[in-house]
């Protein structure tokens, strides 16, 4: 049975960042990613990275004291504010580190990191490379991990490409390896470790509207919440306001740090009518803005009673050209407009997952040895709704905590010398795979997957009620009754990716069951989870985080208190 020290399983940037911190201890490692790691979901990141550069605007210094303000604030006082102070404090010098890695991000006329401005944000604070940051990132981090492999002589770091990770094995609380799949030829064999991180994005793919690769499924969460360890605020899902009308392909928040605007069918700038965006504008928080778009084509200014307009045309062509580039490519591949002169039909989407693996500011989880970074992991910097920039800055940040200290947990730990845990959950995952083969069932995979997808879109969405949570419980139950009735068109072993989505379709299940859960039992509205039954914030009550955790009769729901810190709750206004 191969052994590594750590298995990172996520090549993202989360993933990658925790691996060579990892490295930097001379630990032996395994990254496994189920696609090549350029192709993880932090390749599509546009608009930026924040960090509070010191960088001077209109006579003000940026700090990160202001930046962790901005934060608590924008998570509506649920982020753990010791976490978010740790984020602010790292952030400056993990931009610096991957600008010496050549990150090639874009410059002022000084030839500074330029930054932009986001939602919520008191001062321009996205760094960026264009409309492409995500891609400038990953790649950086993808040259220093093949830059290592090469200079290691002991294979210190050996990558699993296109492997999926199928279960974790814990034997008496302590996790001690994984049961992959080879995608390609289907083997399926454990791995020991003495540590494992979880770096496996976000859950969009629960919804049908989201602007989430179909990579971003609810299996990455699922897994060490089978195990064990809670999800954590789960019901609290962020919505972008600005989508591409049908494919809900995003169209960053950077259009409007460069100064677009959102027009009404009256051809308005409709944000001056509601109080709570009224000041910021364009550049309100996006939970702010997405209520604000529903609302006013509920009202009967959207177009075609569905969508807004995003204006870019006044940017001029040569601001679209240098800084959206990527933006004008998708309008014109995707809707066949130029948003040089033509307006975008946007609406809201899915877009990130503020919950996710419950663990704590050091990313351990409560099994020893099991540690979780990136937007899977909830520590929690974004509370009930994250700002724009602090996802990618969550991942490398957070990224290098979980490696060093997933490092410093083996080097300090005993070797594990038992392997007959990990071949008994060999065998186990071996006969579930093959009951799924061998299944007569009259279930097809994609049908329950479009059918929670629908649920998830309209009884989840921007706005809540219980008669409408509750139905929703009910169904997504009788889908996970029709999941034990599913039937694969093709069962050979190689290449089988009708049984990947099989794997993937039951972690998306129970994860979607888990945020349902805690929506519908969250009687409030903080953040991007509002309730039209409940529409105020109750700190009295709801000033707690939700852990879910999994039993073979459905979710259990438990709370546990927010890290406050120097920053008092109170209203949030804008
Ligand atoms: C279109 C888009 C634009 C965005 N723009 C921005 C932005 O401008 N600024 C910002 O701050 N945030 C942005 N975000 C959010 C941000 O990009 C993500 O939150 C972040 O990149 C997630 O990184 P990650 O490393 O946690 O996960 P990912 O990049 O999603 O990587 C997950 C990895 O886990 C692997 N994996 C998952 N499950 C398994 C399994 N079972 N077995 C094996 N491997 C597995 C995958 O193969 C992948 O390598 C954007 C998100 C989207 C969707």
């Amino acid at each position: 049975m191969k052994r590594y020290e750590v298995i990172v399983v996520g090549g993202g940037l989360a993933g990658l960042r925790a691996a060579i911190e990892i490295n930097r201890h001379n630990v032996k490692i395994a990254i496994i990613s189920k696609v090549h790691p350029l192709r993880s979901h932090s390749i599509a990141a546009q608009g930026g990275i924040n960090a509070p550069l010191g960088n001077h605007f209109r006579g003000i210094y940026d700090t990160w004291e202001k930046h962790a303000f901005d934060t608590v604030k924008g998570s509506d006082y649920l982020a753990d504010q010791d976490a978010v102070i740790r984020m602010t404090k790292d952030a400056a010098d993990r931009i610096y580190e991957l600008e010496h890695w050549g990150c090639p991000f874009s410059r002022t006329a000084e030839g500074r990191i330029a930054q932009r401005p986001f939602g919520g944000a008191g001062f321009p604070r996205a760094c960026y490379a264009s409309d492409k940051t995500g891609h400038a990132l990953l790649h950086t981090l993808y040259q220093q991990i093949i830059q290592l492999k090469h200079a290691s002589e002991r294979e210190e770091m050996v990558m699993y490409d296109e492997w999926l990770v199928t279960d974790l094995v814990i034997e008496e609380g302590v996790c001690v390896g994984v049961i992959v799949m080879d995608i390609i030829s289907g083997e399926i064999e454990a791995l020991q470790a003495g540590a494992v991180i979880f770096a496996t994005g976000g859950s969009g793919r629960i919804y049908g509207n989201t602007t989430n690769a179909l990579i971003n499924t609810g299996l990455g969460m699922a897994i060490p919440y089978w195990a064990g360890v809670p999800l954590k605020d789960m019901e609290f899902i962020q919505f972008h306001p600005t989508t591409t009308l049908g494919k809900n392909i995003l169209i960053t928040e950077g259009c409007r740090g460069e100064g677009g605007f959102l027009l009404n069918n009256k051809g308005e700038r409709f944000l001056e009518k509601y109080d709570d965006s009224r000041k910021d504008m364009e550049i309100a928080p996006r939970d702010i803005i997405a209520r604000n778009i529903v609302r006013e084509i509920m009202a009967g200014y959207g177009y075609d009673d569905s969508y807004v307009f995003l204006d870019l045309r006044h940017l001029g062509r040569e601001k679209i050209l240098q800084r959206l580039p990527g933006i004008r490519d998708i309008c014109m591949e995707f809707i066949g407009i130029d948003p040089v002169d033509s307006l975008i039909p946007i609406k809201p989407g899915q877009h990130y997952t503020m919950g996710g693996i419950d663990c704590n500011i050091e990313c351990e989880t409560k099994i020893k040895g099991l540690y979780a970074a990136g937007e899977s992991a909830c520590i929690s910097v974004h509370g009930a709704n994250r700002l724009g920039g602090n996802s990618l800055l969550d991942t490398i940040v957070f990224g290098a905590i979980a490696g060093g200290n997933a490092a410093k947990y083996v080097q300090n730990s005993e070797r594990q010398k038992s392997e007959n845990r990990l071949n008994d959950v060999l065998k186990l995952t071996k006969r579930n795979i093959d009951k799924i083969g061998k299944s007569t069932g009259a279930e097809k995979p994609v049908t329950i997957k479009n059918e929670l997808n629908k649920i998830m879109d309209a009884k989840v969405g921007i706005f809540r009620n219980a008669p409408d949570l509750r139905v929703a419980v009910c169904e997504i139950k009788a889908l996970q009754e029709r999941y034990r009735q599913i039937k694969l068109d093709y069962t050979g072993s190689r290449v089988n990716l009708g049984l990947v989505w099989a794997l993937e379709l039951k972690g998306n299940l129970d994860v979607a069951e888990a945020c349902l859960m805690g929506a519908l039992a969250r009687e409030e509205s903080r953040g991007a989870h509002f309730r039209t039954d409940f529409p105020g914030r109750d700190d009295t009550n709801w000033l707690k985080h939700t852990l879910s955790y999994f039993t073979e009769e459905g979710v259990r729901l438990d709370y546990a208190p927010v890290n406050i810190g120097p920053f008092v709750p109170k209203k949030r206004q804008y």
